[in-house]
């Protein structure tokens, strides 16, 4: 997985737990296994049920957080978050949870996804007289509370969050409380678990396996969740709209030990190789080779479908550290290098097939295939499980603006030639469906696809600010 340098960023990840003495070291684990969402900053804020305890910095999670603060950080419950690395709006000021101390009550939220309206919003809000200190949707979101004519509480965060539209993701905490919910659409997951009597939310349920917590269900689109001393209130913020869940969760972004509503990532991406294999039936290569990591499933999935052996044919170097805040284009370079080798008595004299996830600008296609061949390759086929990404994501994954999007304005044969591929080939969206394994049409919905199709789930705003303008 080349995200930093692909131009394809992650989003965020969030986990919470409660009713467990251990919440801070517990969610520490929980972002351990949620780092690949977000690699700029991680932070955890727990309650001990009298006031809320902040823990945050920038960058990795084991470099913000230390056995010292951890203990310092005693509650029975906690919120947690990984960011992603934005092109602006760095600083610790960005990192969430973000907490706000008010008189009427100190909270916490940390946010996955992306408001659509949040500009709307925010214009309504400073006519009436709110100030913001950032540009952050999250920020949004306490203002609409903060401003609720509606009582109590409960009834404030429904309010504010029938108001949004887009994607979100999120947990609130207060000292006595843990707020979750998810978007009406549910454009991102969200899952529910159990820890013995303690209740943890994630992202993803690879955050649940490496605590040792109990899968119990996804969070519904539409549903919010009231968890306090006295257990869990299940309720609804807004009707569930048509169900759309980001359909690269599955290509690229999710770990493949995670199951996003009821479906394995791993198997997912292995039906995409056997779609795509299917697809180009006949090809006729010697080896079949998976760009690390988020590839390695659907090479895997090509190889047994098309009978071509699969084989470690590019090794990522796991310990060259964070490259991808190099930003000009010969560190750029340098950065692929370090990240990826290719294995010469694999490659040399073969036609390869290297299967991939998603072409977004290119680059990093075009060097990967050209590393294969100065290794000797004699062919190289590139396999796309995906299809044409030709529309930008409004909803918390950065894909650029649709100029920086190859297939935006590009055929699939001058992709071809510009990434130097001997063929190219896309799964097309019908096979992507059926690998997903979900229900899915334009009218009942099921998946968003709209960075491929154009067809977006919600309403798109004129001020709609794209992911990589802003905050995760
Ligand atoms: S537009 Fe693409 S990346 Fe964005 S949510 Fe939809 S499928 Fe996911």
């Amino acid at each position: 997985m080349l995200t930093e340098i692909r131009g394809l960023n992650e989003e965020c990840g969030v986990f919470g737990i409660w009713g467990h003495t251990d919440s801070a070291q517990l969610s520490y684990y929980g972002l351990h296994a949620l780092q690949h969402r977000g690699q700029e900053g991680a932070g955890i804020v727990v309650t001990d049920g009298t006031k809320l305890h902040p823990v945050k910095g920038e960058g990795l999670v084991n470099d913000v957080f230390n056995e010292e603060k951890l203990r310092a950080a005693t509650g029975h419950a906690a919120i947690a978050h990984v960011r992603y690395p934005t092109a602006g709006g760095s600083g610790i000021e960005n990192v969430q949870p973000l907490l706000f101390r008010s008189s009427t009550g100190s909270l916490a939220i940390a946010h996955n996804g992306n408001l659509v309206n949040a500009n709307h919003l925010k214009q309504h809000l400073e006519r009436s007289g709110s100030i913001f200190n950032s540009t952050s949707d999250t920020e949004v979101v306490i203002h609409l509370i903060k401003k609720s004519s509606y009582s109590p509480f409960r009834e404030k965060v429904k309010n504010a969050l029938s108001l949004l539209k887009g994607a979100f993701s999120l947990m609130i905490l207060t000292k006595d409380m843990m707020v979750v919910a998810r978007d009406r659409n549910g454009l991102r997951p969200l899952a529910l678990g159990k820890l013995g009597d303690a209740y943890v939310v994630a992202s993803e349920t690879c955050a649940f396996d490496l605590i040792g917590a109990e899968y119990v269900r996804d969070v519904e689109p539409g549903e919010i969740l009231f968890i306090t001393n006295n257990g869990i209130e299940v309720d609804s913020f807004a009707p569930a709209d048509k169900r759309a869940m980001c359909a690269m969760e599955y290509v690229y972004f999710a770990r493949p030990d995670s199951n996003i509503d009821g479906v394995n990532v791993h198997m997912a991406r292995k039906r995409m190789g056997r779609e795509l294999a299917r697809e180009v039936a006949g090809i006729e290569a010697d080896v079949v080779t998976g760009v690390p990591d988020s590839s390695l499933s659907s090479a895997i999935g090509f190889a047994e479908e098309s009978g071509i052996p699969y084989e470690l044919g590019l090794i990522k170097n796991r310990y060259v550290g964070r490259t991808f805040i190099q930003p000009t284009q010969e560190l750029r370079e340098r950065g692929v290098k370090m990240k990826l080798s290719p294995v010469v008595q694999v490659v040399k004299g073969k036609r390869v097939v290297m299967v991939d996830d998603s072409i977004v600008r290119g680059t990093t296609s075009r060097r990967i295939v050209r590393m294969l061949k100065e290794a000797g390759a004699a062919e190289v086929h590139v396999m796309i499980t995906s299809p044409p990404m030709t529309n930008p994501c409004f909803y918390g994954i950065d894909t650029s603006t649709s100029e920086q999007l190859i297939a935006s304005s590009h055929s699939i044969e001058q992709i071809r030639d510009a990434i130097g591929a001997d063929t190219l080939t896309f799964l097309t969206v019908d096979g992507m469906v059926r690998a997903t394994a979900r229900p899915f049409d334009d009218e009942e919905g099921g998946l968003c696809m709209a960075c491929f199709t154009g067809k977006y789930p919600t309403e798109i705003f004129p001020d709609t600010v794209l992911p990589h303008e802003k905050d995760c």
